[in-house]
């Protein structure tokens, strides 16, 4: 795929980079693995100035940097001016905590004076996907470069723009040169930066394919990483769940970011006695949303990133019908210039329908009923996925059923599946490894050094 920025909503070709030369890559290495030592001696609290400088930027520029969103991958402007905003306050999260996160812990060891320390590993890797073009980055590099890392970020190549006003943004934070390097690369890069003895460890968010590909090459060169892969989050509606406002939010959670968020709901379960009323909600509130330019603020739908990603999508729609699930919305590509795709629910998928089994990403919605809450538990979890899961009920024995039950990184009861930097997120299974954001997310990159000063020095 060439480094190009292609509006999704017309399809035009906007404007193309060119990859980096390995002379280049070179360079930028050797520059970051520089920074690498003088980052690191930095104190904390300059490191963390220039994280929250990096934060008034976002949030001064929202604007300016969601509109640049909106125009490389499609989401709707208000949602991407949202999302400079949430970049924002992860780096002020960052700024105010990092030192409380990061302090030493004293162990409590007789005759001696024993602590542990969390040092940063240095030059660490980033390859991340579109679909939340500055959140994704910002989630990562605001704890790491706190922490004494430096960044080295390979974006997704439909988002050649929004990387490089990033690396702009730390640069103007006061970051120095090399603390924070976009690399305008394409995936066939991957593999040698990995290789090399200046990079430390790698992050990647991203499909499985690509997680298990650059975790098997750091593996081999006995490199830490994190994998924040995809989802196909259950949201589960008891009879019990406040009804309207458990459909206002499935259709929110489905639609979010154009359907195209690893933590939006995928298979919608449903109680057998509402199960029918669900399903009539759910249609006329889908068929409700405005689709159409994304950069309009009355828009709720987008298109689609690219066209690669609706014709996949088309293709798992067909195959799920093809396995006996009913289209009861939808269920096309919208004509017209654009990737559109028509706001589309599914009902009736078997069990193994691709509807159900693989990562839907795209305003599709699957929806299917339950008998009971261990039936429905038991549909939530047969799932290669594990990332998120949202549960509607209003009994408390169901409550403790759901939270201890569903296999997931993060459970919700009564609301929808969001990332928030005081809480850690990441998955479990095919969903990925390790965690972002909270206090979690800042340990992932640091040498975690236990210190032990025995003998007299001791006292
Ligand atoms: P993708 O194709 O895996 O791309 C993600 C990044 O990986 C891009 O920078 C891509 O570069 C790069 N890449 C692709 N193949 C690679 C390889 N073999 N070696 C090294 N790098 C490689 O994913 P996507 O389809 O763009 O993004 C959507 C996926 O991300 C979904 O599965 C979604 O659920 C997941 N996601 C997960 C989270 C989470 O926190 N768990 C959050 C957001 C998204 P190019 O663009 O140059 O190909």
């Amino acid at each position: 795929m060439a480094i190009a920025t292609i509006n999704p909503a017309t399809g035009e070709r906007l404007c193309q980079y060119p990859a980096l030369t390995d002379r280049e890559i070179d360079d930028k290495l050797d520059v970051a693995h520089r920074a690498a030592q003088s980052w690191r001696e930095m104190p904390l609290e300059e490191r963390a100035g220039v994280v929250r400088r990096a934060g008034e930027l976002l949030e001064q520029r929202a604007i300016e940097y969601g509109r640049l969103m909106t125009l490389e991958m499609g989401k709707p402007i208000r949602a991407a001016i949202d999302e400079a905003k949430k970049c924002a306050t992860a780096c002020r999260f960052y700024a105010d905590h990092a030192a409380a996160f990061l302090a030493d812990e004293v162990i409590d060891a007789k005759n001696e004076r024993s602590y542990v320390a969390f040092e940063p590993l240095g030059v660490v890797l980033a390859v991340m996907p579109w679909n939340f073009p500055f959140w994704q980055v910002i989630r990562f590099a605001a704890p790491a470069l706190a922490a004494g890392n430096v960044g080295l970020l390979k974006h997704a190549s439909n988002v050649p723009q929004c990387a490089l006003a990033l690396e702009q943004v730390f640069e103007e934070a006061g970051a120095p040169g090399g603390a924070f390097q976009t690399l305008l690369i394409g995936p066939e890069r991957v593999a040698r930066i990995l290789a090399d003895d200046r990079v430390a460890a790698a992050t990647l968010t991203g499909s499985e394919a690509a997680g298990s590909s650059v975790a098997s090459i750091a593996g081999k060169h006995i490199k830490r990483t994190v994998l924040e892969l995809g989802g196909s989050d259950p949201f589960i509606v008891m009879a019990s769940a406040d009804f309207d406002t458990a459909v206002k939010a499935a259709v929110a959670a489905r639609t979010i970011n154009n359907g195209q968020s690893c933590i939006a709901a995928k298979r919608f379960i449903v109680a057998e006695p509402i199960a029918d009323r669900f399903i009539d909600a759910f249609v006329d509130r889908m068929r409700g949303l405005v689709v159409g330019d994304p950069m309009d603020e009355r828009t709720n739908i987008g298109p689609l990133a690219t066209d690669q990603i609706r014709r996949e999508l088309h293709d798992q729609v067909e195959r799920a019908v093809a396995s006996g699930a009913k289209v009861r919305l939808g269920g096309r590509a919208r004509d017209g210039a654009g990737f559109f795709y028509e706001p589309t629910v599914l009902t009736d998928a078997p069990s193994n329908s691709p509807a159900l089994r693989e990562e839907t990403f795209g305003p599709v919605a699957a929806i299917v009923r339950a008998r009971d809450v261990d039936h429905a538990i038991e549909i939530a979890n047969d799932s290669r996925f594990g990332l998120g899961a949202s549960a509607w009920t209003r009994d408390a024995g169901e409550i403790e059923r759901f939270a201890r039950g569903l296999a997931a990184g993060t459970v919700v009861i009564n609301g929808m599946v969001t990332s928030d930097p005081r809480f850690p997120f990441g998955g479990v299974k095919k969903s990925g490894y390790g965690r972002e954001l909270s206090k979690f997310g800042i340990r992932e990159f640091v040498n975690i050094k236990t210190v032990r000063v025995m003998g007299p020095a001791a006292r």
